[in-house]
């Protein structure tokens, strides 16, 4: 059966960056605080027959807002792999948060592909607490809200396979509906993690980042990304530069801009 399945190309796509300390992405920090960077990526999965965008990044007005240094337009980067936003068809969404759903209105075709608990968290009592809304842009969750009512929205509620080589996993923890991705690649199974891990160290040490809805979900969640992983080097976080230094560029002009999914990293930069 797996040997039937399509190889897809996989790419991470780094948008913007932001300077950081240790303790700022650990619950209960960090004791030995130092710089600690943070990369916002958006990930594409190329198959011989569909593409799939796994989130859509923030516009530049919201980096400015923010803070957020502002590398690239996530969805004119498509381009950079040779993919159309315009023409894209599905958009898979890990989370609704600011940094992963901002530019939705720049699919016109696409359908988007949501666990249901995620909008229902993002519309429901707690968005009351700024401690767990000010994850989110209100315009995005509205607009969401009206994508659906467009009917172009699936919602999931549990693991779910879109096409033969893409499936979602929802564990929530970091938000209440987040999901990650698995993608079929000629390496095997690649787990795109999104938020369920921002750093390889929060996975790695059992330190969940500090935006967080339920603290032992997001403990499992770790448990969940191995249990469908051949190995940590088939793991990627949601936003940790270290993806960038250890994966290729597919090309030397892609360089820290795209970086290969599909192909091995260099093993030696990655934690065990
Ligand atoms: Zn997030």
């Amino acid at each position: 059966m797996e040997n039937t399945l399509p190889h897809y190309e996989l790419f991470a796509i780094r948008y913007a960056t932001r300077e950081a300390r240790r303790a700022d992405h650990f619950i209960g920090g960090d004791p030995h605080d130092g710089p600690m960077p943070m990369d916002y990526f958006l990930w594409v999965a190329v198959g011989p027959e569909r593409t799939f965008v796994i989130d859509t990044g923030f516009r530049a007005e919201v980096a400015a807002m923010r803070g957020r240094t502002f590398l690239r337009c996530p969805v004119e980067a498509l381009a950079l792999v040779g993919v159309d936003g315009a023409r894209v068809q599905d958009v898979i969404l890990t989370h609704l948060h600011y940094d992963h759903v901002g530019n939705f209105h720049r699919f016109p075709t696409a359908t988007f592909h949501l666990q249901e608990a995620e909008l229902a968290y993002a519309t429901g009592r707690y968005m009351r607490h700024p401690r767990l809304a000010h994850s989110f842009e209100i315009e995005d969750v509205v607009g969401v809200v009206r994508l659906n009512f467009a009917r172009r929205v699936m919602f999931y509620d549990g693991p779910a396979e879109l096409a033969p080589g893409v499936t979602l996993h929802p564990v929530g923890g970091h938000s209440a509906g987040m999901q990650f991705v698995r993608v079929h690649t000629r390496r095997g199974w690649v787990v795109v993690a999104s938020d369920v891990t921002h750093f390889y160290e929060n996975m790695a040490s059992g330190r969940p980042f500090t935006t967080a809805f339920h603290v032992g979900k997001m403990l499992e969640g770790y448990d969940a990304l191995r249990a469908h992983a051949a190995s940590v080097h088939h793991i990627i976080p949601g936003h940790d530069p270290l993806v960038m230094r250890c994966y290729p560029a597919p090309t030397s002009n892609l360089e820290g801009i795209v970086a290969r999914l599909d192909v091995a990293p260099d093993e030696t930069l990655l934690p065990t």
